[in-house]
């Protein structure tokens, strides 16, 4: 069990660190721990993640009420309170608004791909939730089915959440969501993003769940073949944005693959070019 001290510690480190990432701006964003208790550590409301302090932490209980601190409990803790509902391992949940990864929600445009072998191996997919207004039981009754099943998610038009064992592992989690965003958008830019052969992705998944763990209802198939990935994922069929048992995938979503598309300079290149062409002719 680790201390509330260290806890505290935890919070005000990651959440700067979250400011310093660029995973979030000004007010946003919210990060939780579990106490030794059983009670929650949070975010107050209102409060910069870049410039945190220990008196921007409040304690709550697990129904959301205030039990110390002063300020009230982030207005988004509902969501936080959904993940520890949801997942008995998790002790650490983190929601901040990375920009690239909220981009692709807004452009309908899934993260629920194999495109990067180590995201496999240690995350799995990032399944996007539809949207719902933030703060309300709505939003937190609908990421509920999707964290049973996976580390981190997307929420539509809004941002991102990452749960894990620890505030290291919560905050990784973000990190890695916002880093495969910037190489899938990267990799789009350049022309098309491949994914990887089923086959590989179902055999990295596996061996994934099996070395590093995750959420149990994944690791409970580790052994099945494609291991919690999607049907759709393992046979690259192109569902859009594979969802949890008993929720219907939503066929809006758009594939992150895109491929064979020939390279186009863009509008800055050309200029560069036609600037540079000039410049040799002229001398
Ligand atoms: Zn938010």
């Amino acid at each position: 069990m680790v201390p509330e001290r260290r806890l505290r510690e935890d919070l005000i480190k990651f959440g700067r660190l979250c400011y310093e990432r660029h995973l979030l701006v000004a007010m946003d964003g919210n990060l939780s721990a579990l106490l030794p208790d059983g009670t929650i550590l949070c975010t107050k409301a209102g409060c910069h993640k870049g410039f945190l302090v220990d008196d921007d932490l409040v304690v709550i209980d697990r129904k959301g009420r205030k039990l110390r601190g002063v300020g009230n409990p982030t207005s988004e803790m509902l969501m936080h309170l959904a993940c520890y509902e949801e997942r008995p391992d998790c002790r650490a949940v983190i929601h901040a608004h990375p920009p690239i990864s909220i981009a692709f929600t807004i452009a309908n445009v899934s993260m629920a791909r194999c495109v990067l072998p180590e995201v496999v191996l240690t995350l799995g997919t990032v399944p996007t939730v539809p949207y719902a207004t933030t703060g309300t039981t709505s939003l937190a009754d609908k990421i509920r089915p999707y964290v049973r099943e996976h580390d981190a998610i997307l929420m539509d038009t809004h941002g991102a959440v990452a749960l894990g064992s620890s505030v290291l592992e919560a905050f990784c989690r973000l990190e890695t969501v916002e880093h495969t965003a910037l190489i899938t958008k990267a990799a789009r830019d350049l022309g098309g993003a491949k994914e990887l052969d089923p086959r590989e992705a179902a055999h990295l998944r596996s061996m994934g769940l099996k070395r590093y763990g995750g959420p149990p209802a994944a690791v409970a198939r580790a052994d099945q073949p494609g291991a919690d990935l999607p049907p759709a994922c393992v046979g690259c069929s192109g569902c859009a944005n594979p969802a949890p048992q008993g929720v219907a995938p939503r066929a809006d979503l758009k594939m992150a693959r895109v491929v064979a598309q020939p390279l186009v300079p863009s509008p800055l290149v050309e200029a560069a070019i036609s600037h540079a062409v000039l410049r040799s002719l002229q001398s």
